[in-house]
């Protein structure tokens, strides 16, 4: 392999963060390779909602979309998924890294750029991993407007649970908690009674729900309480084994750490979206792919005046 093979940088996942960092990087003329395993975080909602321009799109469409402009630069997302990244060379030394595939091949590169997303974990509770993206929901500035006005619920699954109430209340006025093993402080009880929030002691069994949609939340004595929508917060676990293996630093919330223009800890190695920021929406890991691919091009334009200047230096001398 020569130097001439060597990509400019390698993405590492196709979702709105790697595909907006690659349309930025292919038109200033970057030699790149994105690489995708094509499970991006909201395959399961029929549609995206909060991006200007794109309010309403199918998730699908969006990257579809994406992908055809980065075609028309010559850029077609490669269907595999990334294992490793080994750091040939930093220190003094001009980064350098080599990018392990599934299957065994490789491919070598001046700099990465991690936009891998992150895995929503639920609990095993019947009926809540199906209803996904469909009745069961997370995000209210997603949904919300989708579900307001109807009779909606959210399931207690950690002490923040209070406050998505709170929040989601702005949409939705029959609104009830279900503590679920939560026990909210008076002081929230007090709160949530405040704002017509009605508190539904015990676990919940099971939702019930088929094609048509969610229609109650059954408890553990049997009562079925009549929903159509139920918010849950899911735990985020960020797709970060590339960067951790690389020793990225972590900040304190537990996430790679990045200085707000997409670089991590580890010179060339750059991450955006979801993998590093759980609470980006579409626009804002599409828009954080393309302030870390302007870093890094940055950073290239960079590392080849150095080069060049020790070029003529020695031709002269
Ligand atoms: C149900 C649901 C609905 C949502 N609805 C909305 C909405 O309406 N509006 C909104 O703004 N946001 C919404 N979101 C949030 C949205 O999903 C994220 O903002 C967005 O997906 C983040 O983009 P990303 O590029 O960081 O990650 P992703 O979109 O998750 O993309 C990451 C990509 O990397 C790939 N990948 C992972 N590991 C590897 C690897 N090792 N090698 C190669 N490829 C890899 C994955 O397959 C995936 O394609 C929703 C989220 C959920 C869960």
């Amino acid at each position: 392999m020569t130097d001439n093979d060597r990509y400019d940088v390698v993405i590492v996942g196709g979702g709105a963060a790697g595909l907006n960092a690659g349309l930025q990087l292919a038109r200033a003329r970057r030699r790149i390779a994105i690489l995708d395993t094509g499970s991006p975080r909201n395959a399961p909602a029929a549609h995206m909602h909060g991006f200007l321009s794109r309010d309403g799109m199918p998730p699908a469409a969006l990257l579809e979309a994406g992908r055809a402009e980065l075609a028309r630069y010559g850029v077609r997302p490669i269907a595999a998924r990334a294992d490793e990244i080994i750091r040939e060379t930093g220190g003094a030394e001009a980064p350098s890294f080599t990018v392990r595939l599934a299957g065994g091949a490789s491919m070598r590169t001046r700099r990465v750029l991690v936009t891998t997303g992150l895995h929503d974990e639920l609990p095993d509770l019947p009926g809540l991993r199906e209803g996904w993206g469909r009745h069961v929901l997370h995000c209210p500035y997603c949904h919300g407007h989708e579900v307001r006005d109807e009779p909606v619920g959210v399931l207690a699954l950690q002490p923040h649970a209070v406050q998505h109430a709170l929040m989601i209340r702005q949409w939705c006025p029959d609104l009830t908690l279900f503590t679920h093993t939560l026990d909210p402080s008076p002081e929230d009880r007090t709160r949530l009674a405040a704002r017509g929030i009605t508190v539904v002691e015990g676990e919940v069994k099971r939702l019930v729900a088929d094609d048509a949609g969610l229609h109650g939340v059954e408890m553990a004595d049997g009562r079925v309480v009549a929903r159509t929508a139920l918010f849950v917060q899911s735990t985020l676990v960020p797709r970060d084994g590339l960067l951790t293996a690389l020793g990225c630093e972590l900040g304190e919330d537990g996430l790679v750490r990045t200085d707000g223009m997409g670089r991590t800890s580890v010179p060339g190695v750059s991450a955006a979206g979801n993998v590093v920021d759980g609470h980006a929406q579409v626009i804002v890991a599409a828009a954080q792919g393309s302030v870390a691919a302007a870093m890094l091009n940055g950073d290239l334009v960079e590392e080849d005046v150095a080069a060049a200047v020790a070029e003529t230096v020695g031709a002269v001398g």
